[in-house]
């Protein structure tokens, strides 16, 4: 897989890219050119986040019962939440991961 660098423009090979920054919220990895940082994922990190989210806040509006009337709404909106992210979490490119396989 090849990839641009959004800083330098410089044209990557995922191989190449050395370091990976797992401990920021997004997947974050340094361009072997330029050194700066950029995120590969952020559209499927921030729709997985928000799937997560999704799911907690109408369980817990379910669970305390807020709204009864539109609990079963909250259900089906929490399940295409958790649905999104585990879609994402399986079929979703995560760079890092193959990066490990790759060295
Ligand atoms: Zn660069």
């Amino acid at each position: 897989m090849k990839l641009t660098c959004p800083n330098c423009k410089t044209i990557i090979a995922t191989k190449d890219i050395k370091k990976v920054n797992t401990n920021s919220l997004f997947i974050e990895n340094q361009c072997p050119s330029c050194q700066a940082w950029f995120c590969l994922n952020k559209t499927q990190t921030i729709l997985k986040i928000s799937g997560i989210f999704l799911l907690l806040i109408t369980s817990l509006l379910n669970i305390f019962n807020i709204k009864a009337e539109y609990s079963l709404a909250f259900s089906v909106i929490g399940f295409i939440g958790i649905f999104v992210a585990l879609i994402i979490t399986f079929f979703g490119k995560y760079d890092a991961v193959k990066n490990k396989k790759s060295n």
